[in-house]
């Protein structure tokens, strides 16, 4: 009986200890290009009970599969804008999180946060699939709030609180048309993760990172070539961050660790990875402090240090400068 005691004390201590940490997973870290090692934007984001996800870009249910997490045990998702490279995994998260199995099972609503245009997304895609919702209720007997949507559209300022987890979504510049553009930041048990959405260089960003364990901010690479063939790339980079003006964000928000994802890359012809030393060496003339070039399923750990670790679990050591 003793020991009985002895071991629900343990085991209350380690889940307490658990408790008290945030984890962060890569789930994207790419953007449009269709590549196979990163796939566009999704991160997750786990504290106490919650699990959240930020953007449903493609893959990220093949992401969260890799991870054994259900999908339909995600308690809330948050989109930073409707740009498709955001948003093409949502139909994939919501309908496959429904079906009962052991990777779906979704059995209430749905629940996203997202900009304005968020709603009419959740009510058009319900009428875009109407007919797979009725055969599935009809021949599979699946319960219809599993596939009912519980959806916001939010102005920046607090949107979420529960479970002792709070986000707030900030108002970022993804460019004159692309409005609203959030950033998030995720509080927890006095942590800190910021997510910067899609944005150039903005002080915002900076501003709610001060103090943060985890700077999680985009960032852009393209070939002054590409420009010349492909125009439109002129307009890509505009809507994005450059490594140096990265750099410069890090350098006056001092996060524990700073953190590449959404990593656009754009070179004459593409290639299937990011080489990643043109951008650490842009990055480096801004900032010294340790970052990380995001990949897929790389994970962070948030307790009184911030940990990373590569997509196969092994601790990983954040790159420093001089
Ligand atoms: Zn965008
Ligand atoms: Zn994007």
């Amino acid at each position: 009986m003793r020991f009985g005691l002895a071991l629900l004390a343990a085991l209350a201590c380690a889940t307490q200890g658990r408790a008290a940490e945030m984890r962060v997973t890569l789930l994207g870290t790419g953007t449009p290009t269709p590549r196979l090692s990163s796939f566009s934007a999704a991160t997750l984001v786990e504290a106490g009970s919650e699990r959240l996800v930020f953007d449903l870009g493609r893959g990220a249910t093949i992401r969260l599969f890799q991870k054994k997490i259900p999908l339909g045990t995600i308690t809330a998702h948050f989109l930073t804008h409707l740009h498709s490279d955001h948003v093409v995994g949502l139909p994939d998260m919501w309908l496959t999180g429904w079906l009962g199995t052991p990777y779906g099972s979704r059995k209430s609503p749905m629940v996203i946060y997202g900009p304005k245009g968020t709603v009419a997304m959740t009510e058009n895609l319900t009428k875009a699939f109407s007919e797979d919702i009725r055969i599935r209720i009809d021949d599979e007997d699946y319960p219809p709030e599993g596939v009912a949507f519980d959806a916001h559209d939010i102005e920046p300022g607090l949107v979420y609180e529960r479970n002792g987890v709070k986000v707030t979504a900030i108002e970022v510049n993804h460019g004159e048309k692309i409005k609203p553009a959030l950033g998030y930041v995720v509080e927890f048990d006095g942590k800190k993760v910021v997510l910067s959405g899609d944005t150039k260089p903005d002080a915002r960003v900076e501003k709610a990172a001060e103090g943060a364990d985890l700077l999680i901010h985009e960032v852009a690479v393209i070939d002054p070539e590409l420009v010349k063939t492909y125009p439109a790339y002129r307009a890509i980079e505009n809507h994005h961050t450059a490594p140096e003006d990265a750099g410069r964000i890090f350098a006056e928000a001092k996060p524990k660790l700073a953190v590449y994802s959404h990593i656009v890359f754009a070179s004459l012809p593409p290639t299937q990875d990011v080489p990643e030393d043109r951008l650490v060496a842009r990055t480096r003339t801004t900032y010294q402090g340790p970052l990380v070039v995001g990949h897929d399923l790389m994970s962070f750990v948030i307790a009184d240090k911030v940990l990373a670790f590569g997509p196969g679990g092994e601790a990983l050591q954040p790159l420093t400068g001089r």
